[in-house]
């Protein structure tokens, strides 16, 4: 059984394929972070191995090891961790070396199963060199091989990459599924439900992980702590915000632009609250220091902001100086001190 979350196109595709023996050499699937990426490939690796009629059956030896990460013929390649930045960090790229070895893998026949499958995560941080070597095998493919690649956005994956890809995108789960899911799967008090199908902007994955673990909740408190430190900081704290913000990009752009992402939902929801439609906000557990934040600002002020912060992202995605890109953002923050000030009432 197909058990991905809100992903019916996705899911009905790939199943055809199979049923029809169909099925392409190699798969890109394309969604913002969390959206079940991982969670399908791995069901489509099971569908390809499992050992029941009605695959995948998700309870074979096949299906279960698959699921571990423990079958032979199922790879993942990811970046590797760098040591020297710390626990938890990876590596900037994907290196030749982990192709060539995936290379060599997929010119064996299965180990234990019927396909062997390699799933190339986070696919956008294959390298010139490393994605020319992947190139090669998807030219020739080997029978009996199956490589999905998955990445957040395939702009930055070489076209000829693209082009010899079925390209599989998947979009953000709705957020009453997700608050079903919650409720219904993972016994969430529909409170908190509310909360995290907010929060995890169609990212499943998000919730589920942030129910395991308090992290990302914790992460979020800070980042937005931060941000609304920002609105009062004088421009020498702005800047230097700016230049450490550019070093972490230069390590890692994702965790970056999850920042900025957050920092546009915010105000995105401040702009809700003003003009009288809260009950769309995204930050459903802060609606009271976004009823707040919002007399500080005018309409005008909030527009202007949210334009600088999307403007700041495409920036980045065009590979745009980041320092640059950061310093001219925190120009734009408007001044809450100062609009406090004019309007000592507020
Ligand atoms: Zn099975």
């Amino acid at each position: 059984m197909w058990n991905v979350i809100g992903q019916p196109g996705a899911v009905e595709l790939l199943r055809h394929s199979l049923e029809s023996d169909r099925l392409a050499h190699a798969y890109l699937f394309v969604g913002q972070p969390h959206v079940g990426k991982t969670t399908l490939a791995t069901h489509l690796a099971q569908a390809l191995n499992c050992e029941q009629e009605m695959p995948p059956c998700g309870l074979c030896t096949s299906c279960l090891r698959i699921a571990a990460g423990k079958h032979a013929d199922v790879q993942t390649i990811r970046r590797l961790p760098d040591t020297s930045s710390g626990e938890g960090v990876p590596k900037k790229e994907i290196a030749i070396g982990q192709i060539r070895e995936l290379q060599q893998a997929a010119g064996l026949q299965p180990y234990e199963g019927r396909h062997r499958v390699f799933i190339i995560d986070g696919a956008e941080h294959l390298n010139q060199e490393s994605a020319n070597c992947l190139l090669k095998t998807l030219e020739e493919p080997p029978a009996k091989v199956l490589i999905i690649l998955l990445t957040v956005n395939d702009a930055r994956l070489l076209p000829t990459i693209v082009s010899r890809c079925q390209r599989v995108e998947l979009l953000p789960v709705p957020a009453q599924i997700i608050e079903q899911e919650l409720i219904e799967h993972w016994q969430v008090e529909p409170d908190k439900a509310r909360v995290l199908s907010r929060l995890c902007r169609g990212g499943i994955g998000w919730a589920v992980s942030a129910l395991l673990d308090d992290k990302p909740l914790q992460e979020r408190s800070l980042r937005l702590a931060e941000l609304q430190g920002l609105a009062t900081a004088s421009l020498e704290q702005r800047f230097d915000f700016a230049a450490r913000l550019a070093a972490q990009f230069n390590k890692s752009r994702d965790s970056v632009e999850e920042i900025l992402r957050l920092w546009l939902e915010w105000w995105r929801d401040l702009l809700l609250v003003k003009e009288g439609c809260a009950e769309f906000i995204t930050n459903v557990d802060q609606d009271v220091a976004l009823n707040q934040e919002s007399k500080d600002y005018s309409l005008t002020e909030i527009r202007y902001f949210i334009e600088a912060v999307r403007a700041a992202l495409e920036q980045l995605e065009q590979n745009a100086n980041p320092r640059l890109v950061l310093e001219v953002l925190m120009l734009s923050i408007p001044n809450r001190e100062e609009e406090r000030t004019k309007r000592p009432s507020a």
